[in-house]
């Protein structure tokens, strides 16, 4: 894992789910000339159409795309993704490592075992990171905010907090996921791309709620402050 830092770090169950999830916003900030990362926590294999190569090259593919400063893959194991402590000791030398200010994980409620304990991970990696006197890599470290994306295999947009006006970033995200042809594509006959074309139906009522193009909704556990009332919109 390159030894280097971000201002924004997606925490992301599979390779894929950040971009499903928020990769109009990663574009927009990327675009603001911010440092913006993305840690996988597994490979995402096995799948129907996906091989482990395949899947890292997928995933470089669209990080191209959205121009992340950095992207690390934590090595964990898909479908058997468990909070231990192991694992939470490895997710928070990556903060301690990486030093994010802001940290964005799944939302917390979700069909997907793998993206249950991502979250549980991650909300306890963020406590763990800051802790003195131990072994760990790294600084002690607290990100500042937990924010949480919608990636879920639910249908549901329950405890939207805000909306991030991605209209600029859109194109982006579409391109982006289009990488991942393993998982929207290839070998999906007539529903070929029809996962994309959900996000896009998704992220533009969301974004119709904010009277713009295209948005992505995100909700938060700890009261959110604005710098200004202008942020508004
Ligand atoms: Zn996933």
């Amino acid at each position: 894992m390159a030894e280097r830092t971000v201002e924004y770090l997606v925490v992301a169950p599979h390779p894929d789910d950040a971009e499903l999830g928020m990769g109009g916003t990663m574009a927009g900030l990327l675009a603001g000339g911010r440092r913006v990362g993305v840690l996988d926590l597994t490979s995402g294999e096995p799948t129907p159409f996906g091989t482990p190569a395949r899947r890292r090259r997928e995933a470089a593919a669209a990080s191209r795309v959205l121009g992340l400063t950095w992207r690390g893959n934590l090595g964990l194991r898909n479908r058997e993704l468990e909070a231990t402590l192991p694992a939470r000791v490895r997710l928070a030398e990556a903060f301690r490592t990486l030093r994010p200010r802001v940290v964005f994980v799944p939302y917390w409620r979700d069909a997907h075992p793998d993206h249950l304990a991502a979250t549980a991970l991650a909300v306890q990696a963020r406590f763990h990171a800051k802790l003195t006197r131990t072994r760990m890599r790294g600084e002690p470290h607290y990100p500042a905010r937990l924010l949480f994306y919608y990636c879920t295999h639910l249908r549901t947009h329950a405890d939207v907090a805000f909306v991030v006006d991605v209209s600029d970033g859109f194109g982006a995200k579409v391109r982006a996921l289009e990488c991942y042809r393993s998982q929207f594509y290839d070998g999906r006959g007539e529903q070929a791309g029809a996962v994309v074309e959900y996000v896009r139906d998704v992220n533009r009522y969301w974004g119709r709620m904010i009277n713009r193009e295209f948005g992505e909704p995100f909700a938060v556990q700890e009261t959110l402050g604005l710098a200004t009332p202008e942020a508004v919109l």
